[in-house]
């Protein structure tokens, strides 16, 4: 497929406004070590936890899924009040930087559009401070200070398999098992045909299919470990016309 003229007409544009100062592997410097700093914090306060403190792990993985999904859903592709800034900077300008005929970005100056700014990391770890504290006045201080570093940890994972879904050479991600799913299930998700309507999880698509708005029509086990697999597409979003 080649690129749609409009797509090339927003990157030349979008380009055009990027800093001449903007250094994109350091905007990922800071986002590793932002992100690895905290967890190296956190993990430094935990001291002998009870078995059930760990359970707060699999509890916020799950709700953290479920929170990209609605995220995605609701607020990057719906303009909400007060909120504007992150539907433009996703509908408005990430997905017409990137669409499922050309899903790659070609320099690291083109970072600046895939990866979030920095201080929404910060956001995310403020928001998950509350959490945290609720479970340090339970008395159950070390499964606040987990749930802090399993939060700061899928963030870093989203960062990274988000760009993952972004590179142009596929020959390694392709290769790795859920990395290779949420590849290709990020990138049907840029057709601007399904954008509105599927597949929101950026990292695993559990509540993609928990929810049915994937574009796959199979089981969990199956949608985790797709690959590039479209055999299990719907059939009538594989006809749906651009
Ligand atoms: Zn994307
Ligand atoms: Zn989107």
């Amino acid at each position: 497929m080649t690129m749609p003229p409009r797509q090339a007409a927003f990157r030349a544009d979008f380009r055009s406004l990027i800093a001449p100062a903007y250094a994109g592997w350091l905007h990922v410097a800071v986002i590793a070590v932002l992100g690895g700093a905290a967890i190296w914090v956190c993990a430094r306060q935990i001291s002998a936890p009870a078995w059930y403190e760990w359970l707060v792990i699999p509890f916020a993985f799950a709700v953290s899924n479920v929170f990209e999904w609605w995220l995605h859903r609701y607020v990057m592709h719906r303009p909400v009040r007060g909120l504007m800034g992150i539907y433009r900077r996703h509908t408005l300008a990430h997905h017409e930087f990137f669409t499922d005929a050309e899903p790659a970005f070609d320099s690291s100056r083109d970072f600046r559009i895939v990866f979030f700014p920095p201080y929404a990391l910060v956001a995310f770890m403020a928001m998950s401070l509350v959490p945290a504290y609720v479970l340090g006045l339970f008395g159950l201080v070390n499964a606040g200070w987990l749930l802090l570093i399993t939060n700061v940890g899928l963030y870093l994972n989203y960062e990274l398999f988000h760009f993952c879904c972004h590179v142009k050479n596929d020959g390694i991600v392709r290769r790795i098992p859920l990395v290779n799913s949420i590849r290709r299930h990020h990138i049907a998700h840029h057709n601007p045909g399904i954008m509105m309507e599927r597949n929101f999880n950026l990292t695993y698509p559990v509540a993609d299919w928990f929810f049915g708005t994937s574009d796959l029509r199979c089981g969990l086990l199956k949608h985790v470990f797709n690959g590039y697999d479209t055999s299990a597409v719907h059939g009538d979003l594989k006809r749906r016309a651009r």
